[in-house]
């Protein structure tokens, strides 16, 4: 194990959240339709995901934490229209490289589970045990081998509220699927799977906030626009609560939070940020996701485009709303 892997481990997985970050986008890639996380000292001790998803062969076990193996990317040309969350190959490897790991996982065609652990990058042992069909992973000690990056963790109380964010943020990008969230021995959140997302949104935001959106469902050809922004009259502004999700990615967006905030102009009075939980889906050839490794931030093709359907819709909207 080399320095070279620890470092570029770092770029990846930067404190817990980023562990259940991308744990539970596997768990969605894997098509799991449950996923348990609980964590202990707000993930820094222990980051535990299991999930009913569609599990991981046993002869793939060691490729699935080798550096860049992903089953989501067959070649080149996948690149530019990934549909996964994950598509780097870079999680599961950066992951055990600084914690004392283990993975169970079962397929739906093995009659028996199989388990590897690895400890700060050293394949230890793989062994045969009992376990239902999907995917566990524990993480323990997140940076006990690399000590400047342990300084760098805040409080538990910091690094769980990192933690319970991304959570949030998978969790409602994805209604269907059943997530849980225990920290010790409090549950935090028990969400069961939901068609309507407004259901998911009061979960998280309150029933008040709730019942005070507006859906927005714009579509074209090829890009749907689609979600709830709050009834202005409603009147609050809250920069926690704008969250924008490209086909199912959590993304961060300036032109498109100025296209919400133009739309508001004149109607919030206090605050800079509407509420708004919206969703964008178009084909991923039509947007650069590969800009950054946790890839919040992506490129657009057509950024003005999207643009103006977004501030289109919203103006549209309000006209038709009785404000
Ligand atoms: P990526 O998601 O970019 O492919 P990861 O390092 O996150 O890379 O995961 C490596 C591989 O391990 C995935 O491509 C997938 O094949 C497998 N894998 C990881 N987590 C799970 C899971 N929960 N269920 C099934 N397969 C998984
Ligand atoms: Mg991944």
């Amino acid at each position: 194990t080399s320095v070279v892997n620890k470092i570029a481990a770092g770029e990846v997985i930067e404190r817990p959240a980023s562990v259940v970050k991308e744990l539970m986008e596997n768990s969605v890639d894997a098509g799991a339709t449950r996923v348990d996380v609980t964590v202990e000292h707000g993930g820094s001790e222990l980051v535990r995901i299991s999930d009913n998803g569609c599990g991981i062969d046993e002869d793939q076990l060691k490729l699935s934490v080798s550096s860049h193996a992903t089953s989501k990317i067959v070649d080149a040309d996948d690149l530019f229209h990934v549909g996964t969350l994950g598509f780097r190959g870079e999680a599961l490897a950066s992951i055990a490289e600084v914690s004392q790991f283990r993975l169970r996982s079962r397929t739906p065609d093995s009659d028996a589970a199989s388990e590897m652990y690895v400890n700060g990058g050293q394949l230890v042992e793989i062994t045969p045990c009992g376990a239902a069909v999907g995917t566990s992973i524990e993480v323990r000690n997140l940076f006990f081998n690399t000590p400047v990056r342990k300084k760098f963790l805040r409080t538990t109380q910091t690094e769980f509220g990192h933690l319970s964010e991304a959570f949030t943020r998978i969790a409602l990008a994805f209604p269907h699927v059943h997530f849980t969230l225990k920290h010790g021995a409090r549950q935090i959140y028990d969400l069961p799977p939901s068609d309507n997302w407004r259901e998911r949104l009061a979960a998280f935001f309150g029933d008040e906030i709730a019942t005070h959106l507006i859906p927005i469902d714009n579509a074209d050809e090829t890009i749907r626009l689609s979600g709830y922004v709050a009834d202005p009259k409603f009147n609050r502004a809250n920069n926690k609560m704008q969250f924008l999700f490209l086909n199912g990615r959590h993304i961060r967006d300036r032109a498109l939070q100025h296209a919400l905030s133009e739309a508001y102009r004149g109607l919030l009075l206090t605050g800079r940020y509407p509420i708004a939980f919206l969703r964008l889906q178009m084909p991923p050839e039509m947007v650069d996701v590969n800009v950054h490794p946790t890839k919040l931030e992506v490129r657009f093709q057509d950024s003005g485009r999207i643009y103006s359907q977004l501030l289109g819709t919203l103006r549209t909207k309000f006209l038709s709303t009785d404000l």
